[in-house]
C-alpha cells in the first residue's frame, strides 16, 4: 500500500493512468477486503488527507480531508456540542459514543476508519431511523478522477443548486469510481437527553408494537429489533429484543415520550411485566444503551454471554474471534418477521433495523456459500436483497465466484456505462462494482 503526501498524491494518479495500471483507492486501509474481491493491485491511501479543513458551527456544516478517522471528527466536534449522527461501522473495536465521552468498555475489532471510506461504502446503521444515511447527510465532495483531474460535486453549504448529483453516485462507489479527496457534511446538535428501552417478546408483538411507534409521531433514534442470539451476545436474556433509542432537547419532553409509550403498552412498562402481546419493557440510561449498542456491533457467534447480564460494565472477551460471515439483509419493512424466522438465522445474531427492513447478520465459518445463496433467494421473495459484506478468511475462490457480494441491480447497464465514462481504462478497484455481480476485468 501507498500513502502519499498529499502534494504527491495527484501526479501519482496521472502516472497511474498513463500507465494503465490497475490500482484501489483507499482510505485507512481497514475494512478493504470487505465485500467483493479485488484484483491483485496498487492501493492508494488518501491517510496523509487528514484534519479538519472547516467547521462552521453555525452553519452545521464541517468539511474534512477524506483520510479524517471518523472518531478524531467526532471528538473535534463534541465541544460545540454537534456531531455526525452517524454509527461507527461495525466490528469497531473503539466505542467512543458521541456525547458520552470515554469510560465505554472497548473490544478487539478495527478502527472506526477515514470519512471518505465512510462515504466510499455508503453504508449506515440503527440512526438511519431518525437521521437518515450518509448520502442524505453529505453536501459536497472532491475527487480525483482515474485520470488525475481534481473534480468537485455538492458544495459548502447545506443550500445548494444542484448539477447532476454527482456525490452521491460516489457515495457507496466502493472506490470503483475515483478518489474521494474531501468532504462535507452535515452536522447535528447533539441531543442533551437521551434514554433506551428494552421490549423483550415475541417478534410478531414486537414488530406490532414498533409499527404502532413509528405510527405515533415519536421519532425514535433507533428502533432495533436483536435476534435472541444477538441479545444473548450482548450480555441479555436470549430472546428477541427491541432496542428503542430516545433523543430529545428536554428532560420533559422525553418523560412526555415515556408516557406514550407505556401507554401503548397497557401500564406494563417499567415493571418489565408481560403487558400486551406479552411484550416486557424497561426503560434504561444512556450509557447503558451505548454499551449494550458497542456490544451489538461485536455480536460474535462464538462470544459467550457475558456473566453480569445487562450490567453497564460488562467487559468483552478479548480472546473471542471475529465471525466468519457477515452479511447485510435487506427486505420489505413489513415482512421483518418472516426474516426473523428463516431457520438459517433462527440461531444466529441478527439485527434488524425494524422501521427500514435492512439487517445485519453474523455467522460462523461453518455455514456453506449454498446456504447463504439459499437466504438470497428468500430475501429476494421478501422482497428485498443480500450482499456478503464479509466471507470467511481463506473461501475457496470458486465459492466466491458462484456467491457474489451482491447481485446485478436492475440498474447494471447504466452502471457500466457511468464506469466506463469515469475510468474508461477500467483501472479503478479491479472486480468491485456495486450493483454488478461479475464486473469485467479486461483492460479496455
Ligand atoms: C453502521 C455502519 C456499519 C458499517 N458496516 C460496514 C461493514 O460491515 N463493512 C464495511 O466494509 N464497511 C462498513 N461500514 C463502512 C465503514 O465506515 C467503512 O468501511 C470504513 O469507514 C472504512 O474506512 P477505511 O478508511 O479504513 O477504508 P478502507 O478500508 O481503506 O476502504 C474501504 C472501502 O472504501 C473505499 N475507499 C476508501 N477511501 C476511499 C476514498 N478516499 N475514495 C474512494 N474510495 C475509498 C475503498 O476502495 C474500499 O472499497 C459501515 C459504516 C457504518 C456507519
Amino acid at each position: 500500500m501507498i500513502r502519499p503526501e498529499p502534494g504527491e498524491l495527484q501526479e501519482l494518479v496521472r502516472e497511474l493512468h498513463r500507465q494503465g495500471s490497475p490500482w484501489l483507492p483507499a482510505g485507512l486501509a481497514s475494512r478493504l477486503d470487505w465485500g467483493a474481491p479485488v484484483a491483485p493491485c496498487t492501493v492508494v491511501s488518501c491517510g496523509a488527507l487528514s484534519g479538519i479543513r472547516e467547521h462552521s458551527p453555525g452553519d452545521f456544516t464541517v468539511t474534512v480531508g477524506a483520510g479524517t478517522p471518523l472518531e478524531e471528527l467526532q471528538e473535534a466536534l463534541a465541544p460545540h456540542r454537534q456531531w455526525l449522527a452517524i454509527d461507527p461501522p461495525f466490528a469497531t473495536g473503539s466505542s467512543a459514543v458521541p456525547g458520552l465521552g470515554s469510560g465505554q468498555p472497548t473490544a478487539p475489532g478495527q478502527g472506526h476508519g477515514s470519512i471518505g471510506g465512510l462515504v466510499a461504502r455508503g453504508l449506515a446503521g440503527g440512526y438511519r431511523e431518525r437521521y437518515l444515511g450518509v448520502r442524505d447527510q453529505l453536501i459536497g465532495l472532491r475527487l480525483l478522477r482515474a485520470d488525475g483531474v481534481e473534480a468537485m460535486a455538492g458544495g459548502k453549504v447545506v443550500k445548494n443548486v444542484a448539477g447532476y448529483d454527482l456525490m452521491r453516485l460516489l457515495c457507496g462507489s466502493w472506490g470503483s469510481l475515483g478518489l474521494i479527496t474531501e468532504v462535507t457534511l452535515r452536522t447535528l446538535p447533539l441531543p442533551p437527553q437521551r434514554r433506551g428501552l428494552l421490549l423483550s417478546g415475541p417478534v410478531a408483538a414486537l414488530m406490532a408494537w414498533s409499527s404502532a411507534l413509528l405510527r405515533s409521531g415519536i421519532t425514535p433514534e433507533r428502533l432495533d429489533l436483536w435476534s435472541p442470539a444477538l441479545a444473548a451476545a450482548a450480555g441479555q436474556e436470549p430472546a428477541p429484543l427491541l432496542v428503542v433509542g430516545l433523543a430529545s432537547v428536554s428532560a420533559a419532553n422525553l418523560e412526555a415520550q415515556m408516557a406514550v409509550l407505556d401507554e401503548s403498552l397497557g401500564g406494563s412498562g417499567e415493571s418489565a411485566e408481560a403487558g400486551a402481546g406479552g411484550v416486557s419493557m424497561r426503560s434504561c440510561g444512556a450509557r447503558e444503551l451505548a454499551t449494550l449498542l458497542t456490544w451489538g456491533r461485536q455480536a460474535q457467534p462464538v462470544l459467550p454471554a457475558p456473566a453480569d447480564a445487562g450490567a453497564a460494565s460488562i467487559t468483552p472477551n478479548p480472546d473471542s474471534e471475529p465471525a466468519a460471515w457477515l452479511l447485510r439483509l435487506g427486505v420489505s419493512p413489513d415482512r421483518g418477521a418472516d426474516l426473523l424466522a428463516h431457520p438459517l438465522l433462527a440461531e444466529r445474531p441478527v439485527n434488524l433495523a425494524a422501521g427500514s427492513g435492512l439487517a445485519l447478520a453474523w455467522a460462523d465459518a461453518g455455514l456453506q456459500p449454498e446456504r447463504v445463496q439459499e437466504l438470497r433467494l428468500h430475501c429476494r421473495e421478501l422482497g428485498g436483497h443480500l450482499t456478503v459484506l464479509r466471507r470467511p478468511a481463506g473461501a475457496d475462490p470458486a465459492g466466491a465466484a458462484a456467491l457474489p457480494a451482491w447481485e446485478d441491480a436492475p440498474s447494471r447497464l447504466m452502471i457500466e456505462a457511468i464506469k466506463a465514462r469515469f475510468d474508461p481504462k477500467r483501472q479503478l478497484a479491479p472486480g468491485r462494482l456495486p450493483g454488478v455481480a461479475r464486473p469485467d476485468l479486461a483492460p479496455a
